[in-house]
C-alpha cells in the first residue's frame, strides 16, 4: 500500500520543517507550504490524504482554506493547528468539517497520534462508502430484476395467480383477470373462491395441503366460467410453493383457456357417440345369435366349433363393453348424466367388485388383497358410477400385472376425504406415460401392454366420474415395479356399518 500523503500548511517555517521531519521519519509522504493559496495550487497538481493547517495565516486564513477543501476535496482529512486561538475557534473548525485539532505547541507523539487517528477514520469512511455503494447497486439490481420478472409475467398469454396458504391471491397478471371474466381490477387480497367455485377449489385446496406429504408436484383441474351468457372452459394447474425448509407457503396457479380444445373434443365425442350407438344394436344381435349357435339351439356343433364360437363371443362382448363405455363417457361429457346419489359404503362396494374379479384374477395367477378401514366414513355418490370406476381400476391392476403378482385394495379416511387405493405389482408406467394415462384413448405402447386388450377410455371415464363427485384421482407408478391409483371422495357424516370381512 502506498504511504499516506500529508500536506502541511503553516506560515511558521519551523512548524513546517518540524512536522515534515516527524512524519517523514514515520514513513509518510510529506509536503509543506507557508501559505494557504500555495496550498491550493499544490492540491491542483497532486492528491493528498491529510492536510494539517494553521488557522492564522496572512492572505487566506486556515478557516477559509478549510471551507474550500471541504467543498473541493471532501475526501481529505483536515487537522487544524490552533496556536494562540481559543478553544472556540477549534470547535468552529470542527463544525466546518475538520477532523481534529492540534494545539500549539505539540510534541512529535501528538502529531503522529492525530495523523494515525485521522487515517483510521478515513479508512472507515472509505469502507462504509464502498459498502453503501454496493448495497445501492444490489438494491438497483434486485428492483430491476423484480421489474423484469413482473413485465414477463404481465405479458404472458397464460393467466398466473399466486395464492397463500389461506387461498388469498397475492399476485395476478392481466391474462388471469381476463380469463376469469371478472370486472375487478384488483385481484390481490381477494379469496380465490371469489373467482373459482368452491367445489372445484376444494380439489385444488386439498392438493395444496396434500402436496407436502404426498410429494405431488402439480394438480390440474378444468372448470367452466360464465362470461356474458357464453361458457368458457379453463384449465388451472396448481404447483406448490415451498420454503427452503420444505414448508408449504402457497401455490402458483397457471390458467389456460381451453374453450376451443373443448369444442373440438365435443365434436369428436358426438361422432363417437353416433358410431357407438350404431354399433351397439348389431353387436348385441351378433352376441345373441352366437349364444344360440354355441348352445346348440341351431343344431349340433362340435367341441372345437363351440370353443371358437366362445372366443368370438368373448371378443364381441368386449366390443359391446367398449360401446357402453363410449356412450357413458359422451353422456358425461355432454353433461347428460344425472347422478343418483345415495349414502355409499365403499368397503362394501369394493368387496363386491373384488368378488366379481376373483375368477379372472385366479386365471391370470394374480392374488387379490383387501385392507379396509374399519368404520370408514360413508360417501354421497352414485353407486353404478363408482362401481364402474372400481371395476376399471381393478381390471387394469389385473390386466397389467404379471403371473404371481398382487393387486391390493386399501380404503381409509383422510381429513374430509375417503381415500381408495388400488395398487399392483405389475408392469408399471413411465413418468412420461403417467402424465397421459387419464387422457381419452391413450394407451401405453410397449412390448408388455400391446398384448393386453383395451381401448384407453377406462381411466378417462374414471376421472370424469370422480370429478363429477367433486373428488379427484391420481396415479403413481414405478416403471417395471407397479402402479397405484388413488381416488378421493368427500366424506359424509355417517360411517361404514359393515366391518365384517374387512382384513
Ligand atoms: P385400457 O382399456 O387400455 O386399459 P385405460 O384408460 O384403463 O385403458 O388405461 C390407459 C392406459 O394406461 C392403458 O392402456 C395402460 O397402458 C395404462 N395403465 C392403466 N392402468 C395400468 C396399470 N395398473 N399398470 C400399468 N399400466 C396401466
Amino acid at each position: 500500500m502506498n504511504p499516506a500523503r500529508i500536506l502541511i500548511v503553516d506560515d511558521e517555517r519551523v512548524v513546517c520543517t518540524g512536522c515534515e521531519k516527524i512524519l517523514g521519519e514515520a514513513g509518510y509522504q510529506v509536503k509543506s507550504t507557508l501559505s494557504a493559496t500555495k496550498a491550493l495550487d499544490i492540491l491542483k497538481e497532486e492528491p493528498f490524504d491529510i492536510m494539517i493547517t494553521d488557522l492564522k495565516m496572512p492572505e487566506l486564513s486556515g478557516m477559509e482554506l478549510l471551507k474550500i477543501i471541504r467543498e473541493m476535496y471532501p475526501e481529505i482529512m483536515v487537522i487544524v493547528i490552533t496556536g494562540y486561538s481559543t478553544v472556540e475557534t477549534a470547535v468552529e473548525a470542527m463544525k466546518l468539517g475538520a477532523f481534529d485539532y492540534l494545539p500549539k505547541p505539540f510534541t512529535s507523539e501528538e502529531v503522529s497520534a492525530v495523523v494515525n487517528r485521522s487515517l483510521d477514520k478515513r479508512h472507515q469512511e472509505r469502507e462504509a462508502k464502498i459498502l453503501r455503494q454496493e448495497r445501492e447497486k444490489n438494491l438497483q439490481e434486485v428492483t430491476g430484476e423484480m421489474q423484469r420478472i413482473k413485465t414477463i409475467i404481465n405479458s404472458m398469454a397464460s393467466g398466473v395467480l399466486v395464492i397463500d396458504r389461506a387461498n388469498h391471491i397475492i399476485m395476478s397478471n392481466p391474462a388471469a383477470t381476463n380469463m376469469l371474466g371478472t370486472k375487478d381490477t384488483q385481484l390481490v387480497g381477494k379469496l380465490l373462491s371469489h373467482y373459482i367455485k368452491e367445489d372445484k377449489l376444494r380439489q385444488l385446496k386439498y392438493g395444496s395441503d396434500d402436496f407436502h406429504s404426498s410429494g405431488i408436484s402439480a394438480i390440474s383441474i378444468e372448470f367452466a366460467i360464465e362470461d356474458g351468457g357464453a361458457s368458457r372452459f379453463l384449465r388451472a394447474q396448481a404447483t406448490p410453493v415451498k420454503s427452503g425448509v420444505g414448508k408449504m407457503l402457497g401455490a402458483v396457479i397457471v390458467l389456460e383457456d381451453i374453450t376451443s380444445l373443448k369444442e373440438i373434443d365435443r365434436r369428436k365425442t358426438d361422432f363417437l357417440e353416433i358410431v357407438a350407438h350404431e354399433l351397439r344394436a348389431p353387436l348385441a344381435a351378433i352376441a345373441q345369435q352366437l349364444m344360440v349357435v354355441r348352445d346348440g339351439l341351431a343344431g349340433e356343433i362340435t367341441e372345437k366349433q363351440r370353443e371358437i364360437i366362445g372366443r368370438v363371443k368373448e371378443r364381441s362382448d368386449s366390443l359391446l363393453n367398449l360401446t357402453s363405455n363410449l356412450l357413458e363417457l359422451s353422456k358425461i361429457e355432454e353433461g347428460r348424466v344425472a347422478l343418483t346419489k345415495e349414502h355409499l359404503d365403499l368397503n362394501e362396494l369394493l368387496l363386491k367388485v373384488l368378488d366379481l374379479f376373483s375368477a379372472q384374477a385366479e386365471a391370470r395367477g394374480v392374488s387379490l388383497q383387501f385392507k379396509g378401514e374399519k368404520e370408514l366414513p360413508l360417501v354421497d355418490a352414485d353407486l353404478s358410477q363408482i362401481e364402474m370406476v372400481c371395476i376399471n381400476l381393478l381390471s387394469n391392476g389385473i390386466k397389467y400385472n404379471r403371473e404371481g403378482g398382487i393387486v391390493k385394495v386399501k380404503t381409509g379416511a383422510e381429513g374430509e376425504w375417503v381415500k381408495i387405493e388400488v395398487s399392483d405389482t405389475g408392469v408399471g408406467i413411465t413418468p412420461e406415460d403417467l402424465d397421459r394415462v387419464f387422457d381419452k384413448f391413450y394407451r401405453v405402447n410397449s412390448e408388455e401392454t400391446r398384448k393386453v386388450v383395451g381401448s384407453g377410455i377406462g381411466l378417462s371415464l374414471a376421472k370424469r366420474i370422480i370429478e363429477m363427485h367433486a373428488g379427484r384421482i391420481e396415479a403413481r407408478s414405478t416403471f417395471g415395479k407397479g402402479s397405484t391409483f388413488t381416488f378421493f371422495l368427500p366424506r359424509k357424516d355417517g360411517i361404514s356399518a359393515r366391518t365384517e370381512g374387512i382384513k
